[in-house]
């Protein structure tokens, strides 16, 4: 701190800035660095696989979840230290490209954190490390190329899919319904594929849960679920065929503005200002009903689905011309309607016309329970390419998790329709890219291969947390299996997590996806490598 003056002679003071900071150099603050990434990758570690825990977070306003899904627990954990917020990262770019696999490879990083760290105190430079850590990964990447297999289905051949994406839902916590929720992710996933350009949209996916019923309620509804009712009780609970008008423009009356001035003194007036509001409405509804420009000729609308409310008046005015409305509905549900229903949305009643209106063949109002929920569901659209996931469950945090689970499935049976390779699971592949990359690294004449064989040891981490979590002894474990896997050259031996008496995973049915193990691969070696790049961590003091 210094004290000087300004060109009035006020005094001043001046804090250097140096001195109020933490500065971390060299070995020390990689050493500091790998200490938190693997502080981060142990929470995760007891969560992996089929028999992994589940976490409880609870958020500052007490909102409490329970998951097993990685990106989730890392993205509530609200972590502080920037090194450990590179992991959330790692969580969340596997969950943005590939939708699963995101403990795995946060296991995978902190293991790789690990052996740095050994090779770091023998005196390997960082930089050596970070090498060899690349060119490992290489030859697993490429090694799991060789052992993939294609995987076979067809628009009537689903099985295939189903049974992926029940080895992803059994690691969850809704693994009781896994058949039953992997084959509605599944259907929903084809029926909104466009198999010839091996795309899905997911948007076209919609999934909505509702407190109540049971996990096996959950249903795929070939249409768009919507959270809300008929305007008025009294109003059709069912509309077969359906023409629909989808607007976005408030159907009130304009409202008087604070700067008009409204003179009401008698009762004649009062009534005069009534009835011209009912015609108004009268107008409003006729356009709806007749179409604005075809005067009488009927078009038809059916049914009125409204972003805005209309107030007692016109929903009673409605309900008496016999045309059902909704009100309230959000932005992205009018959206999806229309593409479902191939109508347009219409921001003005003017620009009614009859080709603008939705068709579908069955709108109905559906009630949930003894409680006055009730929902609408909008079926046999016109476009059947939206779907909805309607999820049941006891309370709001099953509801929750089996949303993520469903992503997760979702995301799978997506991978696998843009490119059909498989791996299989159980730390198999893990095993054997681990043997492969082991082999490399006797080949290789520098430094490098220490931080090679290092990368093998990673790799066996993660069947050593499978097993570990399994409850068997996760050294002995895997020196049989990894010596099963030499002696029968069979790259399909895992972990038997589940004890059902056999090690061949193409026998359990536990895949995953080829791109998805890949991409767990180069993205963990990626973030270890800028990880072990830092040597100056310079940041603000505590005090
Ligand atoms: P992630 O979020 O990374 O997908 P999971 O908790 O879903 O994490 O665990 C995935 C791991 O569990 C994968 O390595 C997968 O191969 C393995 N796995 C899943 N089901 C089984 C099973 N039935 N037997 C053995 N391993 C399994």
């Amino acid at each position: 701190m210094a004290l000087a003056f300004d060109e009035f002679g006020r005094p001043f003071v001046i804090i250097k800035e140096q001195d109020q900071k933490v500065r971390l150099r060299g070995l020390d603050a990689q050493k500091a660095n790998i200490a938190s990434g693997m502080a981060v990758s142990r929470i995760l570690r007891t969560s992996l696989g089929p028999k992994g825990m589940d976490k409880m977070l609870q958020s500052p306003d007490g909102d409490v979840t329970i998951t097993n899904d990685g990106a989730t627990i890392l993205e509530k954990m609200d972590v502080d230290n920037q090194i450990a917020k590179l992991l959330v990262e790692l969580s969340r770019s596997q969950d943005y490209e590939i939708g699963d696999g995101t403990t795995g490879v946060v296991v995978l990083a902190g293991a790789l954190l690990e052996q740095s760290q050994k090779l770091l105190e023998r005196g390997i430079h960082p930089i050596r490390v970070a090498e060899g850590y690349e060119t490992a990964s290489r030859i697993a990447v490429e090694h799991l190329e060789k052992i993939s297999q294609k995987f076979d289905f067809g628009v009537n051949n689903i099985e295939p899919l189903v049974r992926t994406c029940m080895t992803t839902l059994s690691s969850k916590i809704v693994n009781r319904c896994k058949r039953s929720l992997a084959e509605i992710a599944v259907k929903a996933v084809m029926a909104v594929a466009d198999l010839e350009r091996r795309d899905v949209n997911l948007d076209l996916i919609k999934v909505e849960g509702k407190v109540g019923g049971k996990l096996e309620d959950t249903e795929l509804i070939h249409g768009i679920l919507v959270d809300k009712e008929m305007s008025h009780p009294q109003m059709p609970k069912q509309i077969e065929d359906a023409k629909i008008a989808i607007l976005t423009c408030p159907f009130e009356p304009p409202k008087p503005k604070t700067k008009h001035k409204v003179d009401i003194d008698t009762v004649e007036k009062f009534q005069t200002l009534r009835k011209q509001e009912q015609q108004y409405f009268d107008v409003m509804v006729q356009k709806c009903k007749v179409g604005c420009r075809l005067l009488y000729e009927d078009v038809g609308a059916t049914l009125v689905i409204c972003q805005w409310g209309f107030d007692d008046e016109a929903n009673h005015l409605l309900m008496h011309r016999n045309l059902p409305a909704v009100r309230w509905v959000g932005g992205v549900e009018l959206e999806l309607i229309a593409i479902a229903t191939g109508g347009r949305i219409v921001p003005r009643f003017q620009e009614l016309t009859p080709e603008k209106l939705g068709k579908a063949g069955l709108v109905r109002e559906k009630a949930f329970g003894t409680t006055k929920d009730r929902m609408l569901y909008v079926e046999h659209c016109a476009n059947s390419r939206a779907v909805t996931i309607f999820i049941r469950g006891g309370n709001k945090m099953i509801i929750e998790e089996t949303k993520r689970s469903i992503h997760d499935a979702l995301c799978v049976a997506r991978n696998l329709i843009r490119n059909n390779s498989i791996v299989y699971g159980g730390g198999s592949a893990e095993i054997s890219c681990s043997v492969c990359v082991e082999a490399a690294a006797d080949k290789h004449p520098g430094v490098e291969q220490y931080a090679i064989r290092a990368f093998a040891d990673a790799l066996d981490s993660v069947p050593m947390a499978l097993a570990e979590n399994s409850g068997l002894q996760p050294i002995e474990t895997l020196s049989s299996v990894k010596s099963q896997q030499i002696k029968e050259n069979n790259h399909y031996c895992g972990i038997d997590c589940n004890d059902a008496g056999t090690n061949d995973m193409r026998e359990q049915n536990v895949f995953e996806t080829l791109i998805g193990k890949q991409q767990q691969i180069f993205l963990a070696t990626q973030v270890v490598k800028m990880i072990l790049k830092i040597d100056d961590v310079i940041s603000p003091s505590e005090y």
